[in-house]
């Protein structure tokens, strides 16, 4: 069986064909630009040459079509017609109270992803235009909603009501909710496999830092506690992003900088974060690289990202009693040497021991602790679309 994952952003749309039988990619590609002018679409087929096909895309229904134009060209395609493509998975960022794991998506469903629009107003759009645009050009293939926030409804509820005034959360749904959850999902799962033992059995400790990032705590293979909230703002101290903050700053800087709602949102969410603190840029490579040169925002900007995340480990320690297993993954957490020493310093009292020779490997998996007697410390690339292929999966075969 042949799923094809969707992940729409409001100008992108990331995509797989993933053949179930044996969990292969058989082709990938980014469609950039859509609405914009100079959009193009990035295809590869596993096995042949990238082709880049430059075509004016309005809107995301033109994008999927060159999309699935490309997967069954006779030259650099990878099936061969539309027929070979049983279902379609797609990435929902936002699924509110409403869904704690992934739905077949029928009218009650778009209705209800429609109802979570206001909890995600820059995310939930363009998933939703990409799910209307493949009901359009695909009407009979089954397709499949997966949320990022799905994982994290089984937090208890004192770990996920804020302290404000409750009637806040009764009208608006302020609360907890939590993000990058079939990528915690994913790792936890692998984890438990790597290490032979039964999920159920582990507490976890799932570290996901990339350009977003966020630290999960898992326990028995549920979601108890992350570091991200109502939105992805919340949390660890990112690329762009603030992360937790004194909430009487916010009031603070709008009156004395004299600014709008809409350019408040853009300083939290898109000039703030280790880009804020440096000055230079929101990449750990550009970062690393001052940082050894001797700009010392740079390093303070470093130093701010790793003490975040070690901070949140001490408390999800805390939240679980004893840790088996610490995840990185993502971007940073995948590839940064220099981030996961730094992050795992200081540690070792709470029987956290990086080995710093196993710790030099980058985007593979790997086990870097001294021993696993304690915790486990691993490195493990995150594979959401394949999550979202698995889900989508169980789903439809039903
Ligand atoms: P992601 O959002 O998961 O794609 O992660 C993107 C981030 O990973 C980039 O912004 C970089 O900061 C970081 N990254 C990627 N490769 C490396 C590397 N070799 N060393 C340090 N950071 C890296």
């Amino acid at each position: 069986m042949n799923i094809l994952i969707i992940n729409c952003g409001s100008s992108s749309l990331k995509y797989q064909l993933i053949n179930m039988d044996n969990e292969e990619v058989l082709a990938k590609g980014l469609v950039e630009r859509i609405g914009i002018e100079g959009s193009q679409v990035k295809h590869t087929t596993t096995g042949k040459e990238e082709v880049i096909i430059k075509e004016t895309m309005n809107d995301h229904r033109k994008a999927l079509e060159l999309v699935l134009n490309a997967l069954i060209d006779s030259n650099y395609g990878a099936i061969s017609s539309m027929d070979e493509i049983n279902a379609v998975g797609h990435r929902v960022v936002h699924g509110g109270e409403r869904f704690a794991s992934s739905v077949v998506i029928d009218d009650e469903v778009m209705e209800a992803l429609h109802d979570c629009i206001d909890l995600a107003p820059l995310h939930n759009p363009p998933n939703i235009m990409g799910i209307e645009a493949c009901k359009e050009l695909m009407p009979n293939t089954p397709m499949v909603g997966v949320f990022d926030t799905a994982f994290h409804q089984t937090i208890p509820m004192a770990n996920y009501i804020y302290p404000l005034p409750y009637e806040l959360y009764e009208k608006y749904g302020i609360r907890k909710y939590g993000f990058h959850g079939t990528s915690h999902k994913y790792v936890a799962i692998r984890a438990a496999e790597i290490l032979d033992k039964d999920i159920r059995d582990l507490n976890i400790i799932s570290c996901h830092l990339g350009n977003g990032a966020s630290v999960c705590a898992i326990q028995g293979g549920k979601s108890v506690e992350t570091s991200m909230g109502f939105t992805p703002l919340e949390g660890l101290a990112m690329g762009t992003r603030s992360g937790d903050l004194d909430p009487a700053i916010i009031p603070f800087i709008m009156e004395k900088e004299n600014l709008t709602f809409d350019e408040a949102n853009e300083l939290f969410n898109k000039k703030s974060g280790v880009l804020g603190i440096s000055g230079i840029s929101s990449d750990f490579r550009d970062l690393e690289e001052a940082a050894e040169a001797g700009n010392k925002r740079a390093q303070l900007a470093l130093d701010v990202f790793a003490n975040r995340v070690r901070k949140y480990i001490g408390a999800y320690t805390a939240v679980m009693c004893d840790v088996d297993a610490l995840i990185f993954t993502a971007g940073i957490g995948e590839n940064s040497v220099y981030i996961r020493e730094k992050i795992c310093e200081g540690l070792e009292c709470i029987g956290i021991m990086l080995d710093k020779e196993r710790n030099k490997v980058r985007g593979k998996e790997s086990i870097i602790s001294r021993s696993i007697i304690s915790t486990a410390i691993l490195v493990i690339p995150t594979n959401e679309e394949l999550m979202i292929a698995r889900d989508t999966l169980e789903l439809v075969s039903k």
